[in-house]
Parts: structure tokens; sequence; C-alpha cells
């Protein structure tokens, strides 16, 4: 699929289409579907939007590639005056002060922003079923979940109603949903994109990805978010991704993938097979793949989930119905506290809190914590290693196909593990990317650190090879 920023931006341009009309259509798909992906519709600002982008064009002014393209939100972002919700009882009437500067330098560069989307409340989910608005429908066959935790951005893209959308991934929630309804979704490298205005889950592995149908729009949207924030001191300054740096794809010579995750018990015997005939395709093409020793997926799941446990419950610990949200009054203030949170919170966000101050609390955080941490040292020297030997390491973006809805709500310990293959990357800190092609959810494609044109470029070679 080509650009859909370029080609609507070229209809805008010779006006076969106008802003407002096209802004309107998306509101209506967005009002009528039947997906559950929507929180909130941004409809009288995104339509004032539009009527200036038309007078803009109107009065012969030349506007930006950006300006007037209708985008999504992940409802864990700020967007000062809009509804942020985190899809969450304790966040439901709660209402932005102030904008994230992703999604600012979006606004900025004349996108309009017409819908906050259904997710795992807080990130806390693989399914967009952990939420108040309504379990995410997949875009592909409605009975199946819409992958989380960006699961209402995914579909939004996939059906159409927006033109990209950006969602977070901690662990994989913006690649596995782009997965599982077929579209591309990047989790750029850590820091390459400010994280000051989304809701933090796990600090250390959040990041702000865009979903799309085409690399190249990716690609345009990345580079208008990326760059350094004195707001958020992990940002670092990157260089634009040029399009024609991403085309010529001669450069790569060498791919891997870990046997253990492929010859393990747990893979779909489909999404296996797949995997193996676009490797094959790939040496077809004269790329010599290696085979690479890795971290069992169980270690990965659990050194994860230690993490993002320990980080959510300190950053969750403000949400206690003072500043922020809903509150219920009880006797005292301790008792108010304890019950607006016990209340207010979902199963599986208390899980995650409760989990969290487990493995931080004394007597065990030397143990598990602290385990934790020299876990993911160890995980990222292997990437470093790996990456002197290839330039792409490349695996099934999960080892199994969507679930039936209502079934990773029966079970939260299988929904943990299908994140094998996702949560290491993001240990790592590595950029990483969907690709809808190769599996039923896809190839993921990652890159060393700071590589992120290399993975772009990768997957253009990907669309003329498999
Ligand atoms: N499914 C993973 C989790 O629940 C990843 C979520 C995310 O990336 N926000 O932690």
């Amino acid at each position: 699929m080509k650009s859909q920023i370029q080609h609507i931006h070229q209809q805008l341009i010779d006006k076969t289409i106008s802003c407002v009309d096209l802004v309107q259509e998306k509101l209506n798909l967005l009002k009528d579907n039947t997906h559950n992906t929507v929180n909130s519709l941004l409809t009288d600002v995104a339509l004032e939007q539009a009527a200036k982008v038309d007078t803009k064009i109107a009065n012969g002014e030349t506007i930006g590639l950006l300006e007037g393209i209708p985008f999504g939100i992940k409802d864990v972002y700020m967007l000062q005056g809009t509804y942020a919700t985190a899809s969450s009882d304790l966040l439901k009437k709660y209402k932005s002060a102030y904008t994230a500067t992703a999604i600012q330098k979006l606004l900025d560069a004349g996108a309009i922003p017409i819908v906050k989307e259904n997710c795992d409340s807080f990130g806390h989910g693989s399914s967009s079923e952990n939420t108040i608005f309504g379990a995410v429908k997949n875009a592909v066959n409605p009975e199946l979940v819409g992958g989380g935790s960006s699961g209402g951005s995914a579909v939004n893209v996939a059906k159409d109603y927006t033109v990209f959308s950006i969602g977070g991934d901690t662990g994989g929630s913006v690649r596995q949903p782009a997965g599982y309804n077929n579209i591309y979704g990047l989790k750029p490298t850590y820091g390459r994109i400010s994280r000051y205005g989304l809701m933090a889950y796990a600090s250390s592995t959040d990041c702000v990805g865009p979903l799309a149908k085409s690399v190249e729009d990716i690609r345009i949207v990345l580079n208008a978010m990326s760059g350094k924030d004195t707001k958020d001191q992990t940002t670092y300054t990157s260089e634009t991704i040029e399009e024609s740096n991403i085309l010529n794809t001669s450069d790569i010579k060498t791919v891997g993938y870990f046997k253990n995750f492929i010859e393990s018990e747990a893979i779909d015997a489909q999404i296996k097979n797949d995997f193996l005939a676009s490797i094959e395709k790939i040496k077809a093409k004269g790329i010599q793949v290696k085979e690479l020793d890795f971290f069992k997926s169980d270690i990965l799941v659990s050194t994860y989930y230690t993490l993002a446990m320990a980080e959510t419950a300190s950053n969750l610990s403000r949400l206690d119905g003072t500043n922020y949200g809903d509150r219920i009054d009880d006797k005292d203030l301790k008792e108010s506290y304890a019950v607006t949170r016990s209340e207010k919170f979902s199963e599986e966000t208390k899980r995650r809190i409760v989990g969290g101050n487990q493995v931080l609390s004394q007597g065990f955080s030397d143990e598990i914590y602290l385990k934790g941490l020299a876990l993911r040292d160890a995980i990222s020297e292997n990437f470093e290693k790996d990456f002197e030997e290839v330039n792409i390491i490349l695996s099934p973006v999960t080892p199994s196909t969507p679930p039936k809805i209502g079934d990773s709500l029966k079970d939260p310990l299988a929904m943990y593990l299908s994140d094998a293959y996702t949560v290491g990357f993001s240990l790592g800190q590595l950029p990483t990317l969907t690709v809808p092609q190769g599996t039923e959810t896809g190839l993921q494609v990652t890159a060393a650190k700071n590589n992120d044109e290399l993975v772009l470029k990768f997957a253009n070679f990907l669309k003329d090879t498999i």
C-alpha cells in the first residue's frame, strides 16, 4: 500500500475533496462503528480546524504534508481540554490540562486529531478487554480481540476510520494489535519521541508509536514526532529519516532469528511454518540468515512483568482521587484513598499494583526486583552481541493467533505469556516494527538502538520479497 497521507494531501491540493468532508466522513464512520474503538470524539475542534485548512487552500496558500490529515490518539495521551480516561473508571471524567509533546508536534504540523481511542486501561493488557468502554473487536474478525493495549488505535487504522493513529508501546502494545489487525505499527528506539504527556505505565520502556497502513506513513509520522524535549530527559536528538534512504535496501546483508522462539512448544504450527517460509524467501534474495541464541521466553516474560509491575505500582500511586479523577469519600483520608483505588481501578490494574508493591517491598526487592534489573542488563548485552553479527533480527509478533473475545480475561497468565516475543525488545529499548506480512500476526523487524531507519528500510525490502 502506498502512502495514504501523500494521496490525501494531493486530493486536498487538487480540491477533489474538501478537508471538512474528509473529517466529517471519518467522524461518521467512527460514530457508527460497532468495534468499540471510540472513547470520545473530538467533533467540534476537528471540524473547526478542517474548515481552516479549506480556507487556506481556497486562498491559494500552500499546506504542509500532514495538514488536514485526520488521526486518532490512544486515550492515554494528554490533549488539552479533552477527556483523557486511560479507559479507566477512575479517570472517566478527567480532562487534560495540557498537551503531550508528541501530539503537539503533530498539531504544529497541521494534522487533525478526531478521536480518543479505546485501549486496555493504563496500557495494562494484551487484548483491549480491560476497559470500561467495552472490548475492542478485531477489524478482520469481530469475534476475536482487537489486541492490546492499543487495540482501538489499530482497528481504527485497519478499518480506515483514521489515516493513522498514535498508540503507546511498553511491552508490545503497538506491535501486537498492529499484527492482529494486519497493519504496520512501530515502537521506535526508547527516547526518540518524548513521553511528556503520555500517562506513565512503565517509564523505562514506555514509547510513543505510530500505527498506519504503509511504511511511508510510519516514516512521515515518526519524523514529525521525534526529537529532544527538555520535558523528558530521556529523549535524544535524531536525524530525519529521508524517503530515499529507506528505498535502497542493498546494505542489508545479514538477518538473524532466535532459534528458541521458533522451536518453542508454545508456537502455533502455522505461524512457525509461515515464519520459516519467509526466512527461505529472504535467503533466496542473497541475504545471509543466522540462528541466534536467546533467553527463554518465560524468563523474558517474568523479567518484563516484574519490572513493569514495579514501575506501574509507583507511577499509579499518584492516583488516589485527590488531584486526579473521581474520589469516593470515606471516614478519613486513608480510607478515602483505599476505597477510591479499590473501587475505581480494574481487576487487572489492581493485580499489577499489588504485584509491583510486592516485588518492591522489603525482604523481596533484592531477590526479585534487583534480579529483574540484572536480567535486563544481561538481555541488553545479548542484543549488543547479536547486532555485531546481524543487521536485523526477525521474529513473529506473537506465538499464537488472536484469541476469542472473553478468553484472555479468564486466564491472565496465558495473556502474559502471549507477550513472549515482544517484551524482550522493549527491555532492550530497541526500534522494532510490525510488518503485516509473513505470518498471520505479522513479522517483527528489529534493529540495534537508534537504527530506526534500518527497520523501515528492511520493511520496504520485505514488501518485494515475501
Ligand atoms: N501486554 C503488555 C502488558 O500488559 C504490554 C502492554 C503495553 O505495551 N502497554 O504489559
